[in-house]
């Protein structure tokens, strides 16, 4: 058996070059990844899950290795997060760098360039050339919650309006921004008040045109909280944790629109689907809208933890001197970090590589689809594609069937990530640092896994 340290080798950079291979030398889990589990369970709070009962020791390209000298194919990227790959080289020597530099000033104490660099960048990079300003953070869920303190402050409303199977974090505010009670909100409330929810487009189920779906969601809205009271409205361009559901065409201008027409600030959480993901730097730009804000985090800084929020100026510009902020919001190495990887997604070919796994992904799970009818809806942009499971004879989501499929695939030694309001549903979100061979050969697990459930 051979062990990690044998495996791992370090580049000049510091970054792990690892075999790209999927290599399993144990069950799994095996007995070091046991012990941790075990460990876990002793010292760690039940409510913290995992999905892969691996005990991590590297990452890098498109593979997990664990320290049994197992070597995982990556699939889910930590949740979307490893856009460009774990432990990407020119992430790791500015980390390194900066690390050695200082750690931490408070940017609201003393401001430092890499900040200011990184809310250049976010103004430049992201959809509309509108005047734009940025604030940092450090989570997702935090930047949600200051983009609707920023909406409230700028419209002088209170009432936000989320979607049917949105989610927008684990904190008081998101948690009542996001739909699913189980696992997300069961137990966990009260909750914010003035959040109401309206429905979503959703193709597959509903059935409606993107323009039809946007009337009966801008009629609830205008029916049940009234434009003078809403001061914004949420949404994911294509919904992360709630399935990958793809809006029909026509539905999110629509809303768009409404908004503009109404002095409601429209909020896209582009957490998900940001840098690079759905073939385009943001969602937005697939459906060719323009928010007013747009909250980001996951994928903006190789892995190191960092969340933004970015908008119009006279918008970001509502809060009073003071008003938002946070000690370790746009820390310097995460902003180093920051800088390093929008430098990989705007100069290294990220948009055309996450083009090139949408036709793979696609190609192979349309195959499935047309082999299975338990395989009930193919969707998704770039390297975010769902395949949606169903009982052919009912047409009733079979959650059973999805949870077996990937238990499976992660027994084979490919990590695959399930999501959906009924659970139905697994998300392919690889790393664009993944090869083809790796992605053929997961996804060929993945097809021995269903055929075997
Ligand atoms: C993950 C996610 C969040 C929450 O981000 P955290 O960093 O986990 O707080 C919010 N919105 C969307 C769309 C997400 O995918």
């Amino acid at each position: 058996m051979s062990s990690a340290a044998d495996i791992v080798t370090e580049t000049p950079l510091g970054g792990p070059t690892l075999p790209q291979e999927r290599r399993l030398v144990t069950s799994i889990p095996g007995p070091r990844s046991q012990e941790l589990i075990d460990r876990k369970a002793d010292a760690v709070a039940a409510g913290v899950g995992h999905t892969a009962p691996v005990h991590a020791v590297a990452a890098g390209g498109g593979v997990i290795v664990d320290a049994d000298g197992n070597s995982l194919i990556d699939l889910g990227s930590g949740i979307a997060v490893a856009t460009i790959g774990n432990a990407h080289p020119k992430v790791v020597a500015a980390v390194q760098a900066q690390v050695a530099q200082f750690t931490h000033t408070c940017f609201m104490i003393a401001p430092y360039d890499s900040y200011v660099s990184v809310a250049e960048a976010l103004n430049r990079i992201t959809p509309g050339d509108h005047a734009k300003k940025s604030a940092l953070f450090n989570s997702g869920a935090e930047a949600v919650e200051n983009a609707v303190k920023i909406a409230r402050k700028y419209t002088g409303k209170q009432a936000v309006v989320a979607f049917d199977h949105g989610y927008h974090g684990r904190t008081n505010l998101t948690m009542a921004l996001t739909a699913k009670a189980m696992p997300y909100k069961s137990g966990f409330g009260p909750f914010a008040s003035e959040i109401y929810r309206a429905p979503l487009s959703y193709p597959y189920h509903d059935g409606l045109t993107g323009p039809e779906a946007a009337k009966k969601a801008i009629s609830i809205i205008e029916k049940q909280v009234g434009a003078d009271n809403l001061a914004a409205v949420i949404i994911e361009p294509i919904q992360g944790e709630g399935g990958f559901i793809v809006p029909a065409d026509g539905y999110l201008p629509a809303l768009v629109e409404w908004c503009r027409a109404n002095d409601v600030v429209f909020i896209a959480d582009e957490i998900q689907t940001g840098f690079a993901r759905t073939g385009e730097m943001f969602a937005s730009e697939v459906f060719g809208i323009v928010p007013d804000l747009m909250t980001t985090a996951k994928g903006i800084a190789g892995g190191l933890p960092l969340a933004a929020v970015t908008g119009r100026a006279e918008i970001m510009d509502a809060s009073h001197a003071g008003g938002l902020g946070g000690t370790y919001g746009g820390n310097p190495i995460a902003c180093a970090a920051a800088l390093a990887a929008i430098d990989v997604f705007e100069n290294d070919g990220m948009l055309q590589r996450a083009r090139e796994i949408e036709t793979v992904l696609k190609g192979r799970l349309q195959q499935l689809q047309a082999a299975d009818p338990r395989v009930g809806d193919v969707r998704g942009h770039g390297a975010m594609i769902a395949a949606e499971f169903v009982d052919p004879a009912t047409g009733e989501p079979d959650a059973a069937l999805t949870a077996a499929v990937a238990k499976v695939s992660i027994a084979q030694g490919v990590i695959v990530l399930t999501c959906g309001t009924y659970g139905n549903v697994i998300r392919f979100l690889p790393p664009l640092s993944i090869t083809d061979d790796l992605l053929h050969e997961g996804l060929d697990v993945v097809a021995a896994a269903l055929a075997a459930s």
